[in-house]
């Protein structure tokens, strides 16, 4: 919904909201589904069961197709092969990609249209805006066909998850549908299209809790759709008002999902947490299956790596940069994309037998890493089990804008106890170096992103310039 409709829609009456939102998921439900959708559904039924071998050929098969396409419709990617004296016949296989360079949000950025393929109609293509939280927003096109395997891949999630698509099901997560100007229940509208409740994030509080409860109950949801903070903050608030609401599947995506957030959410839910992957730029899917050892990549999606800070492909079981290519994404085909995210792939297969990879330690954005004053790059996870020592503490969020300095503000039940916050400067101290200067503040809530994700650390410190990317 564009802004001046959505402020429009904040005027009209609720079940004028919903009847409008049902409309437009039915017309979302046309465009993704149809014959293209149930043999795309076939293809990931099949290919479930393929071997290492028979997946990488697949890809190969699929990538060859791909990088013709993209020299020969694709403004920037004839440039840069050209430039690089490569023909399309040169990458041909999952190994020679990495001929190619590195592809970053700047590079979308300052290409533009020039990576939009001249071979699709634009008026068939969904645009898409997606920002990380520095730097501006960068913008792509879908055309249907990823849609349509996108869907597909949500539909093998589902059933990895035991979720009957015709189910019904709640959402807490992304856009708003619900006013903020609106103080009295409903806090959720209606997608008829997908028998889909959406809840609003932005209403939780603990005086509006119990109302949130009674209406899951009414309708006998099951199955809840989530960001691990939304999907925690919603178990915290129910528990704190000795509200008992039970889901059997909880699936979540959107931010990396900490241990502690999943046993707290899955013993207040009683319920089995299914955690996934994905990406607005669609060149990469990974879900967990009933096993629960790790994130399988999909890899009929995509073609995904782990490059090293010199840009080189690193093995299973080390942790780098996550780059991926989309297999499917006809419009603005993206080829070694590096979508900011760190991650490392088992050196173990699954024990269920797919052979599809799994992800294990999925970290975080390149923007949730502190850059230090020695060059040392932290993972924020890296800081996590020192908050321990806070009684009472329910959040933390580090920020930074130089290297030499880092403010930590704790979300805590009450006021801080001075000798804890010693232990916890210590343990800063050693792990962040003397050269840092650290401050600490503690506040009484602190506010997600205007879509509701929580940051554990935003750093406007540019991570260091490699020449491969
Ligand atoms: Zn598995």
């Amino acid at each position: 919904m564009k802004l001046h409709n959505e402020r429009l829609y904040a005027r009209i009456p609720i079940p004028l909201q919903n009847a409008l939102i049902s409309v437009y998921g039915w017309q979302v439900l046309r465009r993704r589904s149809g014959p293209d959708l149930e043999a795309a559904k076939r293809l990931l039924e099949e290919s479930e069961r393929y071997d290492k071998t028979r997946l990488r050929e697949w890809q190969d098969e699929k990538l060859k197709g791909l990088i013709l396409y993209a020299y020969e419709t694709v403004p920037y990617y004839r440039e840069l092969m050209d430039s690089l004296h490569l023909r399309p016949s040169d990458v041909e296989t999952v190994d020679d990609l990495a001929k190619l360079p590195v592809l970053t949000r700047e590079d979308i950025r300052e290409q533009g249209e020039r990576l939009l393929s001249t071979a699709v109609k634009s008026k068939s293509l969904r645009r898409v805006a997606t920002s990380g939280t520095t730097g501006a927003p960068i913008t792509i096109f879908w055309d249907r066909g990823v849609e349509i395997f996108n869907n597909a891949c949500m539909h093998r999630f589902h059933h990895l998850a035991g979720i009957d698509p015709r189910e019904p099901f709640a959402t807490l997560m992304g856009r708003p549908t619900v006013p903020l100007s609106q103080t009295k229940p409903p806090f959720w509208r209606y997608n008829a299209a997908r028998r889909q409740l959406l809840l609003s994030t932005l209403h939780l509080r603990p005086d509006n809790i119990s109302s949130y409860a009674r209406e899951l109950k009414r309708r006998r949801i099951a199955v809840l759709e989530a960001y691990p903070s939304s999907a925690y903050i919603l178990a915290k608030l129910l528990k704190d008002a000795g509200e008992e609401l039970r889901f059997r599947i909880v699936t979540l995506t959107g931010e990396p999902l900490l241990p502690p957030t999943r046993s707290f959410i899955e013993k207040h839910f009683q319920c089995e947490i299914f955690d996934a992957y994905g990406a607005a730029e669609r060149t990469l899917f990974a879900a967990e299956c009933e096993r629960h050892e790790g994130l399988h990549i999909f890899e009929e999606y995509g073609v995904t790596e782990i490059l090293d800070g010199d840009g080189l492909r690193l093995p299973h079981g080390e942790s780098g940069r996550i780059v991926a290519t989309s297999l499917h994404n006809r419009a603005t085909p993206l080829i070694r994309y590096a979508c900011g995210d760190i991650g490392t792939i088992s050196e173990t297969p699954c024990s269920c037998g797919r052979s599809h990879p799994l992800f294990e330690d999925l970290t975080t954005r390149e923007e949730d890493i502190l850059v230090l004053p020695d060059g040392r790059l932290l993972p924020p996870l890296f800081l996590l089990s020192g908050y321990g020592c806070i009684t009472g503490i329910r959040k933390a969020q580090v920020l930074q804008d130089e290297p030499s300095a880092i403010h930590i503000k704790l979300e805590t039940d009450h006021p801080l106890i001075a000798a804890e916050v010693a232990v916890l400067m210590d343990y800063l101290t050693k792990r962040l170096g003397n050269g840092v200067k650290i401050t600490l503040e503690r506040v009484d809530e602190i506010p997600l992103s205007p879509l509701g994700k929580f940051r554990r650390v935003i750093s406007t410190v540019p991570l260091p310039k490699n020449n491969n990317t």
